[in-house]
């Protein structure tokens, strides 16, 4: 039986990658190889559209503002709107910090020039006041079961955050509850967004090569869309698990 093929869409990938954002990239291709599921990655650019294939999952890494502001047109024009339909499609997005920040209705820069989003996550981003810091450090966040893990299951993630941007939830869902860190604000302790199959969040690192149960969420979902029935074989995570617990013993000072 021919194999579904994953596509991972690489949204400015040459422009939006900061702290190994890339990471989540190779994460997704290795652990569907390992599955024996065909991936292929496609850079998105400034200019270059966003092509969906039926099994597919758009990253939107991280960036500085100067970044975030020079692809902002590129983004308000279809490419926005196309990644607003993918979701309402229950499309599977991950973005992080800069990404994940142009994922709500603006992000605001120290300068006050508020660079419009996409509009996923009813959510906005101020600059930090001139008497807060940027908000820095190791994040360990709890995070709501995900839909195929019996009831009642928590989940944990882990990574590095880095951002002076303070992001506030309307009405969406948060990623997940912040045990350790400062996650959206710093404030009401809530990290990242969450909304069908789309998901934001802070957490740099790279995110996914330290919580792989979150990478195989997001193949899941996204061979689900073509296959309600597809399932995923158990890996040996044994090495991932090292590196997820060396974090939190680290945070947590043990
Ligand atoms: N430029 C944004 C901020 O500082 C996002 C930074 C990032 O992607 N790490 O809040």
């Amino acid at each position: 039986m021919q194999r579904i093929k994953l596509t991972v869409h690489h949204l400015y990938a040459d422009m939006m990658n900061l702290y190994g954002d890339r990471g989540n990239v190779i994460a997704i291709k290795k652990r569907a190889e390992w599955r024996g599921i065909p991936v292929e990655v496609v850079d998105v650019g400034l200019g270059e559209v966003i092509q969906p294939t039926g099994c597919d999952i758009f990253l939107f890494g991280g960036g500085q503002d100067r970044e975030q502001g020079l692809l902002v047109d590129d983004l308000s024009g279809t490419k926005g709107a196309d990644l607003k339909t993918i979701v309402e499609d229950g499309g599977v997005v991950l973005g992080v910090c800069g990404g994940y920040q142009l994922m709500g209705h603006y992000y605001e820069t120290p300068e006050g020039e508020k660079l419009p989003g996409v509009r996923i996550f009813d959510m906005y981003t101020r600059p930090r006041k001139l008497d807060e810091s940027r908000l820095i450090g190791n994040v360990l966040v709890r995070v709501r079961a995900p839909e195929d893990a019996s009831s009642g299951t928590v989940r944990e993630i882990v990574g590095f955050e880095n951002h002076g941007g303070r992001t506030e939830l309307g009405n969406v869902e948060p990623l997940g509850k912040v045990i350790i860190g400062h996650g959206n604000n710093g404030r009401d302790n809530t990290e990242g967004a969450r909304r069908l199959n789309a998901y934001g969040t802070y957490l740099h690192g790279s995110l996914l090569p330290k919580n792989p149960w979150l990478t195989d969420q997001l193949i899941l979902s996204a061979l689900r869309l073509v296959d309600d029935t597809a399932e995923l074989e158990p890996l040996d995570d044994a090495t991932e698990q090292a590196a997820f617990s060396s974090v939190v013993d680290r945070i947590a000072g043990r």
